[in-house]
């Protein structure tokens, strides 16, 4: 397939095919046929939906051909990440424990997809149950960074990320919990957006931190990413957290027009730990804007601090409970004993990795009777106050600028011993999803050739905002002609 069609936007693709130069079906086959050229090195994908893609892909076609109306991503493919359910399909979650688990329906996100004339072709890696920040967690194989294979992609959506850095899909969804769209985004030279929690219905996606999981869009471009929000976000009555408002246009903003927007930088995202060269990057990009006519200021969010530890308490107190389920009697793996108990003792051993095990371990004791108190409560008043945070900065400032990681994407193994080390990767993403806000990363710049982002994070429901200074960004980087190093031979 050729490179030029392998890196062509969603938004082309579809004008290109609404107007009858390329059909759904040459789509797919292109696509897969660049899937095979470069998996063998990237690795992105668990499995493939080749006959679903065809299906969906013959329809289309005659859908044009019967001159019916066509949906906003008609003859898009779309790789999704492998926690959410695609019907009669793997759901894996990278994990051995749901191996041979086939769901029998859709994730709402999936259906709204094919609706709209997207088409799923794959599932992509992930770590184990989306609990990690490079993709090594993964019980299958670990994904490159497409522009460094001795790197990781970041993590959990590791596979999404890099699919599309790629060019094996030009859009793809990821879930965020603590960074793990932002943070692959980033590592791999893409955009990548969390919404509002609640913005898009989690039905269907296999649970890890309930409030704080959210599902978004990975594009090359803000626009596609846009399109992709545009089709998945909106109320849902099988997600009771999923919110009633309306859904705005997304794909409306990208005039160029910021000035006057009030920008904040606060500075604890621009201490200790995060590399000078991502701090650089950062403060480059806030005079750029501010040349464009935005107002930049430093600002303070003085709980940021807290963020970390308040997050791993969260998160795996509420893991610990998500994942109880999963006790080889419903679905899943089931290895046998003639006690049920130890059924269900063998079956987690054998089926959960060490990761995953340590977080059911943290989660159930920061919930146990005694240490409630004092971590799982305490961290629900950080939680408070950091949104508290958010909030004041939000009385002065339309949206804040920030790195999106500490540090390009580091090398595969470098952090695997040290979970700790791991956990930082995330500083500056997490604090985001436990005040449930909407934010985006960008490409800003490439250190020695690795992709370096910028984040920038709105008020609830404001992703219009973030589309449209990302939009910005996107004209001073020029990132969408950006091609990792992955010759592909004829
Ligand atoms: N890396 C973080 C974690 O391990 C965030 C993961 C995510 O967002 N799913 O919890």
């Amino acid at each position: 397939m050729p490179e030029e069609l392998a890196f062509t936007p969603a938004s082309e693709l579809h004008q290109r095919f609404l107007r009858g130069e390329i059909s759904a079906r040459e789509i797919v086959d292109a696509y897969l046929e660049r899937i095979k050229q470069v998996e063998p090195r990237v690795k992105a994908f668990l499995s493939l939906c080749e006959d679903r893609a065809r299906r969906q892909a013959e329809e289309l076609d005659r859908s044009r051909s019967a001159k019916e109306p066509l949906g906003p991503l008609a003859g898009i493919p779309v790789a999704i990440k492998d926690n959410l359910c695609v019907k009669n399909h793997p759901a894996t979650c990278a994990s051995k424990i749901l191996a041979n688990f086939y769901p029998p329906y859709d994730a709402t996100v999936v259906r709204r997809l094919e609706e709209a004339g997207a088409i799923i072709i794959g599932k992509t890696n992930l770590d184990e149950f989306a609990m990690g920040s490079s993709t090594e967690n993964s019980a299958f194989h670990p994904t490159a960074n497409p522009w460094d294979l001795s790197r990781v992609p970041g993590g959990s959506s590791g596979g999404s990320a890099a699919a599309v850095a790629a060019g094996e899909v030009p859009v793809a969804l990821g879930s965020d919990t603590g960074g793990s769209i932002r943070q692959p985004a980033a590592f791999c030279g893409v955009v990548g957006l969390k919404p509002t929690y609640g913005r898009v219905s989690r039905y269907g996606l296999i649970a890890f931190a309930s409030s704080l999981d959210q599902i978004g869009p990975f594009g090359r471009t803000v626009e596609d990413c846009a399109r992709l929000l545009q089709a998945i976000a909106g109320p849902d009555p099988q997600d009771s957290t999923s919110i009633p408002e309306k859904v705005p246009d997304y794909c409306g903003g990208f005039t160029g027009e910021i000035k006057g927007m009030r920008i904040g930088v606060p500075r604890e995202y621009l201490g200790e730990g995060i590399a000078p060269e991502v701090r650089e990057t950062v403060q480059a990009m806030a005079h750029r804007l501010a040349e464009q006519g935005a107002q930049v200021e430093e600002t303070s969010l003085p709980y940021t601090r807290y963020a970390l530890p308040a997050y791993y308490l969260v998160a795996t107190a509420e893991a610990s409970s998500n994942l109880a389920r999963y006790d080889g009697v419903r679905y899943g793996l089931r290895v046998k004993a003639k006690e049920a108990k130890d059924a269900m003792a063998w079956t987690r051993k054998e089926g959960f990795g060490t990761e995953v095990k340590r977080r059911i371990m943290l989660g159930t004791y920061a919930l146990s009777a005694g240490y409630y108190e004092a971590y799982y409560l305490k961290a629900l008043k950080v939680r408070t106050l950091i949104k508290r945070d958010f909030d004041q900065a939000f009385a002065r400032f339309d949206c804040l600028l920030t790195p999106t990681t500490p540090t390009p994407a580091f090398r595969q193994g470098e952090k695997l011993k040290d979970p700790l080390a791991m956990y930082f990767t995330d500083i500056c993403t997490l604090a985001v999803n436990m005040a449930g806000l909407p934010a985006i990363t960008v490409p800003a710049g490439r250190i020695e050739g690795l992709p370096v982002g910028v984040q920038f994070i709105a008020p609830p429901l404001m992703e219009e905002r973030l589309f449209r200074v990302a939009w910005v960004v996107e004209q001073i980087v020029g990132f969408p002609s950006w091609r990792p190093p992955l010759e592909v031979r004829a």
